[in-house]
């Protein structure tokens, strides 16, 4: 599973548009704990802008503290990675490829002037938008993107190209597909009630019906195997000569053999580099896997790869998340080549060796607390690479297998992406949004410094320790809560969080360097709960989304509680509203005590008060306050999607040809990357 932000616009967990920069930290205890770079605003994080899209680099910290070997390693895993480009490509539609290298020639032969035509300039906009989606559809809706050139422009163009280019064959085919919003309107359709197969405009089906397609795989399951293989990962279905539904099983000598032989050849070279036995055990297994296509050979890879707990450098390589198709079977093809993150890994390790200290002290009734809790050790990962569906948009993390019983008996591994968080983090540094909402200059200031540190703190707490805290009740059913159960339990680990960042465990443990520093997490959970989350709700529409449920739950409780007190102020001024915080502490006392709550409800089942709760304070909008938080936002031209360019890497010979170093350069920029990929890793020629 993807850890991707469901609404596009907001790219980390909260809001972390208001962000701050990485924070340099002294020589405390702290700055052993957080590997994070001091920031460096010469490195140029933004590369590109164009329709909706940013493109950013991101930096790989770390990479030059590999060993050779390690970097040999990370090497050939990034190749097996883009060689992989092209088959995420055809899944995503079978008239991509073709398209792309039609469009890629006109863009390389195009001899007017680049910066003043008009109808050049749109076209340039399309192609990119191509690119960044990896395919004619939108990377998040889906739907197909409209050009806003003219047939005659691309037409005039195509006839200035050679009589043999290798999509003339396709040539009145391909502009159809481009200018007619009718055909393959929609890459992945889930609207209910429609045949989903033939209204997805994805290449995993072929000629079948969305009937045709659930019987052949119902026949094939057995509802008592208790470990089934994925079915329909790794396969295009389609009829045989004889009308039979059949499968094209994604493999070496089946379908997409041409790149599969490229990924290959490179994870066999990987595999010589391997850090351990179970790591080359674990390439093997995944060589096997591409060579046969037999998906219990995947899931005995799953296995071993979920075990190899002891390897720096990490990947995935293969068919894995389903989100492209609409039945929810096939991979996409994707690779994302890494290395954990050892000082920052540090950091949840910390936190869950002290997960009873944490429980036993928790301001919930004793009875609700575990006697014996532990504490989940997520690992932090600095990501090398990433490729196929995985770029340039991009998970900040992820949680694998997705196979449950694979799950259940050999668990999960789940990472977080810091480098891919930071960059994020550093590009929204100067976008205007604190500035537009963020009360005051020294607000502004204690974001800039402490936010970056204590919204990732904010994460591991609620990740390794929240979730995992306090029991139900003998008797109590886990279901109880209903419809109301995942916003009361998000709000429970949030509340967890919030509560312990502000504890001085934090800064004796050697987690933050100043005692303050949680009011930077404080200011913008509250100002996202009351306001800035708005940005992403319709006019007129309520709140749905259960994180959003629950920011907007804890942010309203506490200034609705706080307000005899004056904990939190809405502050108007020139017509715009500001949250002030004029008590922290209060408020942290007031987080625990809604936690108190919140757990309660959970471990004694309370369904009406946790429906209370949440009806009064999660889902309804103030109207004026949503218009307002709308009208600011729009002022501030922040794209709302998002994604980066590669690295690149390269292999240092000394004279007798062999490799002494791998070094990484920062200075390919979009276009240049996506010309390159698409010819050297052209691998479905
Ligand atoms: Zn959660």
């Amino acid at each position: 599973m993807w850890n991707k932000n469901p609404n596009p616009i907001i790219i980390m967990k909260l809001t972390t548009l208001i962000t701050g920069a990485a924070l340099a930290l002294g020589t405390t205890a702290a700055a052993q704990v957080f590997s994070s770079e001091p920031p460096t605003h010469e490195f140029n994080y933004v590369n590109d802008r164009f329709a909706d899209i940013e493109v950013l680099r991101y930096k790989v910290p770390g990479f030059e503290d590999l060993t050779l070997n390690q970097k040999q390693l990370v090497y050939y895993l990034t190749e097996a990675a883009i060689w992989g480009r092209d088959i995420l490509w055809d899944q995503n539609c079978k008239y991509n490829l073709p398209i792309r290298y039609m469009l890629e020639d006109v863009y390389e032969n195009y001899k007017g002037d680049r910066t003043l035509d008009p109808q050049y300039k749109a076209f340039e906009t399309y192609l990119k938008q191509l690119w960044f989606a990896n395919g004619i559809h939108h990377h998040y809706s889906t739907d197909k993107f409209v050009p806003a050139f003219s047939r005659e422009f691309l037409q005039a163009e195509l006839a200035k190209l050679p009589a043999d280019a290798r999509w003339r064959p396709m040539e009145a085919e391909l502009l159809e597909v481009i200018f007619n919003p009718a055909v393959y309107a929609k890459r992945v359709n889930q609207a209910e009630g429609q045949d989903l197969i033939l209204t997805s405009a994805n290449n995993m089906y072929e000629g079948v019906t969305q009937k045709e397609v659930e019987d052949f795989y119902a026949n094939k399951k057995n509802p008592d195997d208790a470990t089934p293989i994925s079915y329909g990962l790794n396969a295009r279905v389609t009829k045989d000569k004889d009308g039979k539904v059949v499968e094209q099983v994604y493999r070496l000598g089946g379908y997409y053999s041409d790149a599969i032989a490229h990924i290959i050849e490179n994870l066999e070279k990987a595999m010589q580099f391997a850090e351990n036995e179970t790591q080359r055990a674990t390439i093997a297994k995944l060589v096997e896997y591409y060579r046969t296509g037999d998906l219990k050979t995947f899931d005995d890879y799953s296995i071993s790869w979920v075990e190899d707990t002891a390897s720096q450098v990490d990947f995935i390589n293969g068919f894995i998340e389903s989100y492209g198709d609409p039945l929810g079977m096939t991979g996409s093809w994707e690779s994302i080549v890494n290395f954990k993150n050892i000082p920052a890994s540090h950091r949840t390790e910390v936190l869950s060796s002290e997960a009873q200290w944490f429980e036993n002290n928790s301001p919930v009734d004793p009875r609700f607390r575990k006697e014996a809790v532990k504490g989940v050790s997520a690992k932090v990962i600095t990501a090398a690479i990433l490729a196929g569906d995985a770029y340039p948009a991009t998970p900040i993390g992820i949680n694998l297998p997705n196979a449950n019983w694979i799950r259940a008996a050999h668990g999960s591994k789940s990472v977080t992406i810091e480098n891919i968080t930071q960059a994020y983090d550093e590009a929204s540094h100067g976008n205007g949004f604190n500035e537009e909402f963020v009360i005051d200059k020294p607000t502004c200031e204690l974001l800039d410094k402490y936010l970056f540190i204590t919204d990732n703190l904010h994460t591991d707490l609620h990740e390794c320790l929240g979730h995992g805290s306090g029991r139900l009740l003998p008797g109590v059913d886990p279901d109880a809560l209903k419809a109301h159960g995942s916003t009361l339990e998000e709000a429970r680990a949030d509340l967890f969080a919030l509560y312990y960042l502000g504890d001085p465990k934090m800064v004796e443990m050697g987690l933050l360097d100043n005692p303050d520093a949680y009011k930077a997490e404080y200011y913008k959970y509250i100002l996202n709960g009351l306001m800035t989350q708005l940005m992403r709700i319709e006019p007129g529409k309520d709140v749905e989304e259960a994180h959003m449920r629950n920011r907007k739950l804890i942010a309203e409780w506490v200034y609705e509680k706080g307000h005899a007190d004056n904990v939190v102020e809405l502050v108007k001024r020139d017509g715009k509203t500001y949250v002030k915080i004029n008590d922290y502490r209060k408020l942290r006392e007031l987080f625990g005590q809604l936690l108190g709550e919140v757990q309660r409800i959970k471990s004694e089942g309370d369904y009406e008060a946790g429906a209370a709760l949440v009806e009064a304070y999660g889902v309804k909008v103030d109207p004026a306050v949503h218009k307002e938080v709308l009208d600011r936002y729009a002022h501030l031209d922040i794209a709302p999607y998002r994604g980066f360019v590669n690295p690149t890497y390269r292999q240092v010979r000394n004279g007798n040809g062999e490799v002494v170093d791998v070094e990484i350069e920062y200075n390919e920029d979009y276009i240049p990357q996506m010309l390159r990929y698409g010819k050297h890793y052209n691998g479905l020629k």
